[in-house]
């Protein structure tokens, strides 16, 4: 059976004509860049996500590396971030000259530590990046409290949870990434929401932001020739726009596909007592970017490889804490060995999960992970 840990191609082949043509018309209009097409799924994007303002940009990185230019933040100030997550986020903070202060996860969740951000909090803090991990939300009304009362920015690093909604206590709902001062996300293509290519897009309910984050995105102008600040080069491409115009109607069932592989999932391996399904916490819809185990006794390599040995896919997010890359030896704050991070790293595994999963290779997966644990 040939099983991927995504299917960019099988899920391309059903909107194939929409993409086709559209991809022609760019071709045959030569509006490359900043063409109408980018316009268009701009404002398609707004409105899904009930933000005013998206600024579409090249990748999910820069997206991040703007918002961070956007606050004004001066060499040395320290910005907050989880030690379990991808590299990107801690990346562009160390590469602006600010400190990125690693703190620990939550264990059920993967997500940013509440007591965690409290302790690290300093005269120094401007920020905090709370990132969506696998794709749920990370407890937003407790970290824009903590912001408020401390009068700190909150970048949301949304590269994995596009279309997940938050609950506030209130009952209003709103998406993840509109949450915060400004939200990030990426469109590379085994991302929910992926192009053909690169790409991302930083959004922001706050008109001045939405100002200043479309000039940092493009050599800090509004006006050809006039540059009012030092920006950067960052923008999305008319041909990428075109498959995220297509791709974008197709979202919310791209992540109830998603919903449904979890579900599958959480049933099959409910009465294993050495893995842990994903927690699903009460204030987010899941979208399921990953379908992460935790796998008990340090038996996660060995499930790992016997998987391999089936030829099923699987990956480690992530294997190492920020704070032991080499890369951030020097700039980090020394934070080490926070016990969910480190626990985390030896225990996650994630399965194969995508939007055109079938029942036979969910249950080809499910059974062999199952006989793996003698059930
Ligand atoms: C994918 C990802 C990014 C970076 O996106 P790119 O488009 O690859 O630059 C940033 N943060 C997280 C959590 C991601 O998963």
């Amino acid at each position: 059976m040939n099983i991927q840990m995504v299917d960019v191609k099988s899920q391309y082949l059903k909107i194939k004509d929409q993409i086709d043509s559209g991809i022609q018309e760019v071709l045959n209009n030569t509006a490359f860049i900043n063409g109408p097409k980018v316009k268009q799924f701009q404002e398609e994007f707004e409105a899904y996500l009930d933000v005013k303002h998206v600024i579409p940009c090249a990748n999910g990185t820069d997206a991040l590396q703007i918002a961070m230019m956007a606050m004004g933040l001066r060499p040395g100030d320290e910005v907050i971030v989880p030690a379990f997550t991808y590299v990107a986020t801690a990346e562009v903070i160390a590469l602006l000259g600010l400190v990125p202060v690693m703190v620990d996860v939550d264990y059920d969740t993967f997500n940013i530590s509440l007591i965690g951000i409290k302790n690290a909090i300093t005269a120094k803090t401007k920020a905090i990046v709370p990132v969506h991990l696998f794709g749920q939300s990370a407890d937003m009304e407790s970290i824009l409290k903590i912001a408020e009362d401390n009068n700190l920015f909150v970048i949301e690093d949304n590269a994995q949870a596009i279309g997940s909604d938050y609950m506030f206590d209130d009952g209003r709902k709103a998406k993840a990434g509109t949450l915060g001062h400004i939200g990030c996300t990426s469109f590379y293509p085994s991302k929910n929401l992926g192009c053909y290519g690169d790409g991302g897009a930083i959004m922001t309910n706050d008109d001045k932001l939405g100002v200043l984050l479309h000039k940092i995105a493009n050599h800090g102008q509004s006006v050809r020739y006039y540059h009012d600040v030092v920006g950067c080069n960052s923008r999305l491409d008319s041909i990428q726009a075109v498959v995220l115009s297509a791709k974008l109607p197709h979202l919310d069932d791209y992540c109830n596909a998603r919903i449904q592989v979890a579900n599958f999932y959480d049933n099959a391996f409910a009465e294993i007592d050495q893995i842990e399904t994903p927690h699903r916490a009460h204030y987010t819809t899941h979208v399921f970017h990953q379908y992460t185990l935790k796998v008990k006794d340090g038996k996660r390599d060995d499930l790992k490889k016997y998987l391999d040995d089936q030829k099923i896919p699987s990956m480690i997010y992530y294997p190492v804490p920020l704070y032991k890359q080499e890369a951030f030896k020097d700039s980090s704050n020394g934070l080490e060995n926070l016990a969910m991070t480190e626990l985390l790293c030896k225990e996650v595994i994630s399965l194969p999960i995508h939007t055109e999963m079938d029942q036979e290779q969910l249950k080809f997966i499910s059974e062999k992970v199952m006989a793996f644990f003698n059930k």
